[in-house]
């Protein structure tokens, strides 16, 4: 099913949003200084990203620089994914989705929505699309579909390619952008009514939005797949800090097992080591093992708080994205063999089988004249002619 694959580095891209209102009531400071357009200062430490975006940057010029090139990816048949990582209210949902029906305020995942079919439409009339999308969340290591309420806590398999999915998770097929806002609409919906404190729950969430396209090209019956997560990771920050207690203190423990889950993840591939990466901790880190270290082409948000009342938060948060910046992906084309194709790769495989059989016999028959020669030498020197 692979075809080209090219190794590439996961994108880390540094968000910071402005001091909100108490904050700036309360006198913190604002404690990031950014140089270039990839380095930002917090007490004279430097951290250097593929890309770091100071407070003003508006929501179209984060998706121009970053995101529009994930959808070209996925249409070309590679796999995508865009994750948000950061502590709570540090603007990942902002980020991620932004408000959904303002055209300046809406985020990366309308965006993309939109992107997708003004490419679709631009594209060779031969290629026939399918796409669908799912839209589920996970907290306390239980898998929701947001678009299936009864569906709470669904299982993870692998296909036959040994690719993570989810299995029985609700997909909707989608035609425009309208549908896929229409989705993401019905899920937010979902997912406010089974919770009482939405803020709370949000916070300890993760939430993934998954977008799969399939495309045909009617005449040479070519097929190409990419599949594009995008996740709202639940709040980064430390347990002590919520100030929880018992059965929240608990939850929020194993919330913050998931998020370690991933920063084991993340600090075994940064440290280059592939065969002990323990994916199956938490099912967030198997879902999404293919865009870390696997055949995807990944980009980390990470989102950061610029005041100082939360400097721990984001030193750390800066350091967790350094780690990610290390991991390497190696990303190829999930391109499918059309009939023919398969027709001529079965004959080359049946002419290659022939030539080994024959080779296979030819060597069958070596061997014995060859021992024969030795044992008549042998036999020779053993008992010479009189
Ligand atoms: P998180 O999802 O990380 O908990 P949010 O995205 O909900 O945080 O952001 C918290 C608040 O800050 C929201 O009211 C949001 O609108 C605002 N905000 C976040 N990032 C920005 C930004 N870059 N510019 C302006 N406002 C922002
Ligand atoms: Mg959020």
């Amino acid at each position: 099913m692979a075809d080209v694959s090219a190794e590439c580095n996961i994108k880390v891209l540094c968000r910071f949003r402005p001091l909100n209102q108490s904050e700036i009531i309360r006198g913190d400071k604002f404690i990031p200084s950014f140089q270039a357009d990839d380095t930002v200062s917090i007490a004279g430490k430097s951290y250097v990203f593929d890309r770091v975006f100071p407070t003003n940057t508006t929501q179209e010029q984060v998706y121009n620089t970053c995101a529009k090139q994930i959808v070209k990816d996925v249409l070309g048949g590679y796999n995508g994914t865009i994750f948000a990582y950061g502590q709570t209210s540090s603007g990942k949902t902002h980020t991620m989705e932004g408000k959904l029906h303002d055209p300046h305020g809406m985020g990366i995942i309308p965006r993309i929505a939109e992107d997708i079919f003004n490419h679709i439409f631009a594209m060779d009339e031969n290629l026939e699309f399918h796409i669908k999308v799912s839209y589920f969340e996970i907290y306390m290591d239980k898998i929701r579909d947001l678009l299936d309420v009864t569906k709470t806590n669904l299982a993870v398999h692998e296909d036959k390619h040994r690719v993570p999915y989810v299995k029985g998770c609700t997909e909707r097929f989608v035609s425009c952008p309208e549908e896929v806002m229409d989705v993401i609409d019905e899920g937010k919906a979902n997912r406010h009514v089974a919770v009482t404190n939405m803020n709370e729950h949000s916070s300890r969430s993760h939430s993934i939005f998954l977008i799969n396209i399939k495309q045909e090209h009617v005449e040479t019956e070519q097929k190409l797949c990419g599949k594009l997560y995008l996740v709202d990771l639940a709040g980064s920050e430390k347990v002590s800090k919520t100030g929880a207690e018992g059965a929240v203190l608990e939850e929020a423990k194993n919330i913050n097992k998931s998020l370690s889950s991933l920063g084991n993840v993340i600090s075994a591939l940064a440290e280059g080591n592939k065969t002990h990466v323990p994916y199956r901790d938490s099912k967030m880190t198997r879902i999404l093992q293919d865009s870390l270290g696997g055949n995807c082409r990944t980009t980390m948000f990470i989102c950061c708080s610029p005041s100082s009342y939360n400097d721990q938060e984001t030193k750390s948060t800066l350091m967790f994205g350094q780690r990610a910046k290390t991991i390497r992906n190696k990303a190829s084309v999930n391109l499918e063999l059309t009939a023919e194709q398969w027709k001529k790769k079965y004959e080359k495989e049946k002419e290659k089988n022939k030539v080994m059989k024959e080779t296979v016999q030819r060597l069958e028959a070596e061997p014995l004249s060859c021992c024969t020669g030795t044992r008549d030498a042998q036999t020779t020197a053993a008992f010479p002619e009189p």
